[in-house]
């Protein structure tokens, strides 16, 4: 017996009149084939719906697990399945079970044993295209449906379920009084002066259920009145773990939905999986479909007004990120803390001394503690940015001007070059770029002003937004190219001069009074700069440098006496000069325990043989080293202003 199987899918409309068991019995007497009737599989159905019970279907499926049969007949693709996407799942499963298929009125066989036959490649392959094409009607059908919706105000966007809002029973975006009242008593708030940390605690004090916690509960709600099981989240334990945090009231804030601005963007939908994530990847972002941009006064909780002056405040804001860029920051990418290991951020020190920028600081990220973030680090150091810059620009730049004396500057000019020439050609690309993009929008703007409708307007602004997008993010591109190439130029000019004076002394007054200089120092010569704080008074600085060498300096962490300052013509040339012990520790024979607190000495140096090895208190150490004078003055730098600027001299150095 051969173990063939007919199925058949009868519709309750076409019964009595329908051919397809007769025309496979038939064929099969014609091969001189028997078919028992317990193989002969019929359902009848009301119509072709999706999820429709099909018991002799499940016998027929239940019958090839058993072995019992092994090619199924079918009058023809139609009676398998609704569309080419079912059509395709459906061949793949028989064909994932070895069994032979044979389609009647097609005249077709697929036979997963050949599956080097043309015939079957070419089916599969027509067949996985039409599925693509279905699912792209599909999607865009629903897309279309979705811009429908929102014209009527209608449509469950992302914004539909920002905090303040929510979808009312006709399916249409609604104020949600509630939420909407806590949206103004936030903007009210911050526009008199609260920072949003401050805000936080107010609501949190008065337990007011957050975004996440309201969403969750709904979320929970819909689950339990679908008979679905409760979603467990991983990263918290319950609902009422959600606090108000900073991140959260800053977007509320921003959030021009609140004067009733509904803005919501659709793009073409993506079908094919592989090109979705080639895009995601690239970064690129499919066509947009419609833009929806409209105000609707009944969805506004915020007035004009209150908006504006809450967006002023934002501007204002002292974290905000625009501010930090105003400021050049010599060391911050270097500096890592001795005690627990975080980078260092930069901050500003609470007391404003003589008008120099130095107030700023440089302070471990760890031991930085907000409501939102706790400090991990309980020993971290704050130093002021001048003093910290003043040292280990003076420690290094003796090094560094020797260096920069043995290599061959013209090999470093002609790196510099090279790359110079490199970024030029980019920039001129890019610019051609643009001109290219400019020429093609106003051969569109051509064309499409000849046509008179509705999609010409619509068409239009797409490209102009098109266009502009693109025109904005090349000349952003092109600025920092532009930028990279004026600070090669510069980097050039100075090795210029530099190559042309070998007195060491002459170079490093060069070195100190270049702003440019004294960066590339940073960035090429400086692997890293470490920061203990010893205690409350002390900090050790200690230095790496790429070509293996090490050096240590320490820091008061105090109010300097007049004693402790002194000005030296001939040294110093801002003015203030600072005292402190400085040792050369490229041997390593110094150590530091961080736990202890202590410096350790091996003994071994060929430097400081004047000292006993041992273990040392970081104040026994002090006064060794004070008592043998390897006490070195350093004057503060002040790299934000720049270049040849002095800094101011102190008048009142008590205060400090
Ligand atoms: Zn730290």
């Amino acid at each position: 017996m051969e173990k063939i199987g007919i199925y058949c899918r009868v519709s309750t409309q076409m019964q009595g009149t329908d051919r397809q068991k007769f025309d496979l019995l038939q064929h099969a007497e014609e091969r001189k084939i028997k078919i028992p009737q317990c193989n002969i599989f019929e359902d009848v159905i009301s119509g072709f719906i999706a999820g429709e019970e099909r018991p002799q279907y499940s016998r027929l499926l239940d019958e090839i697990e058993k072995g019992n049969i092994k090619e199924v007949w079918y009058h023809e693709l139609t009676r398998m399945a609704r569309s080419s996407v079912e059509l395709l799942s459906e061949i793949q499963k028989f064909r994932d079970r070895g069994i032979k298929l044979y389609f009647h009125k097609q005249n077709l066989t697929i036979d997963p044993n050949k599956p080097n036959d043309i015939g079957q490649q070419i089916l599969l392959s027509v067949l996985s295209v039409c599925a693509e094409y279905e699912i792209e009607l599909f999607a865009e059908r629903s897309l279309s449906g979705k811009i429908q919706k929102i014209k009527t105000g209608g449509g469950v966007t992302a914004d539909s379920h920002a905090y303040g809002y929510m979808v009312d029973k006709d399916g249409k975006m609604a104020i949600n009084e509630e939420e909407a009242a806590v949206v103004k008593r936030i903007f009210q708030m911050y526009a008199d002066g609260y920072s949003t940390f401050k805000i936080c605690d107010a609501l949190n004090a008065e337990s007011i259920s957050t975004s996440y916690t309201t969403r969750l509960a709904r979320s929970k709600e819909r689950r339990e009145r679908k008979d679905l099981p409760p979603k467990i989240y991983k990263n918290f334990a319950s609902v009422d773990d959600f606090k108000w945090i900073p991140s959260v009231i800053t977007k509320i804030l921003n959030k021009k939905l609140y004067c009733g601005h509904r803005h919501v963007v659709f793009h073409k939908p993506v079908v094919n999986k592989e090109k979705r994530k080639e895009m995601q990847e690239k970064g690129e972002k499919p066509d947009v479909v419609y833009t929806y941009d409209l105000t609707l006064d009944y969805l506004r909780i915020v007035d004009d007004d209150l908006f504006q002056r809450v967006q002023e405040r934002l501007l204002q804001a002292p974290y905000n990120k625009n501010n930090t860029t105003k400021h050049d920051n010599l060391l911050t990418h270097k500096i890592r803390c001795g005690e627990c290991g975080s980078n260092f951020s930069v901050g500003k020190g609470s007391i404003a001394i003589g008008g120099i920028s130095g107030e700023r600081t440089y302070r471990c990220y760890g031991r930085i503690n907000r409501s939102d973030k706790p400090a991990i680090c309980t020993s971290g150091a704050e130093v002021r940015q001048w003093r910290l810059d003043g040292l280990v620009v003076h420690l290094s730049i003796t090094q560094f001007a020797k260096q920069n004396i043995e290599t061959n500057i013209n090999q470093q000019v002609e790196i510099r070059q090279k790359q110079l020439s490199e970024i030029e050609s980019i920039i001129s690309d890019k610019e051609k770029q643009l001109t290219e993009i400019h020429d093609k929008y106003k051969r569109q703007l051509k064309r499409l002003s000849l046509l008179e409708d509705e999609t010409a307007d619509e068409v239009l602004r797409e490209e102009k937004s098109r266009h502009d997008d693109e025109t904005y993010r090349i000349n952003k591109e092109i600025s920092k190219y532009k930028k990279d190439a004026a600070e090669h130029r510069s980097r050039i000019a100075v090795l210029n001069t530099l190559s042309k004076q070998v007195n060491i002394y002459q170079r490093i007054d060069d070195i100190w009074r270049n702003k440019t200089l004294i960066k590339a120092m940073v960035d090429d010569f400086i692997e890293r700069v470490t920061l203990y704080k010893v205690e409350s008074k002390w900090y050790l600085v200690v230095i790496n440098y790429v070509n293996g060498s090490e050096f240590w300096g320490t820091i008061k962490n105090a109010r300097y006496k007049n004693s402790e300052m002194f000005y030296d013509e001939l040294l110093c040339k801002h003015g203030i000069e600072l005292q402190t012990w400085v040792i050369n520790n490229e041997e390593k024979c110094f150590t530091y325990n961080k736990e202890a607190k202590t410096v350790s000495y091996n003994g071994k140096s060929e430097i400081y043989t004047d000292i006993d090895a041992g273990e040392y208190d970081y104040e026994a150490f002090n006064k060794i080293l004070t008592d043998k004078g390897w006490i070195g003055s350093y004057p503060l730098y002040d790299f934000d202003n720049g270049e040849d600027t002095p800094i101011p001299e102190l008048t009142e150095p008590d205060r400090w």
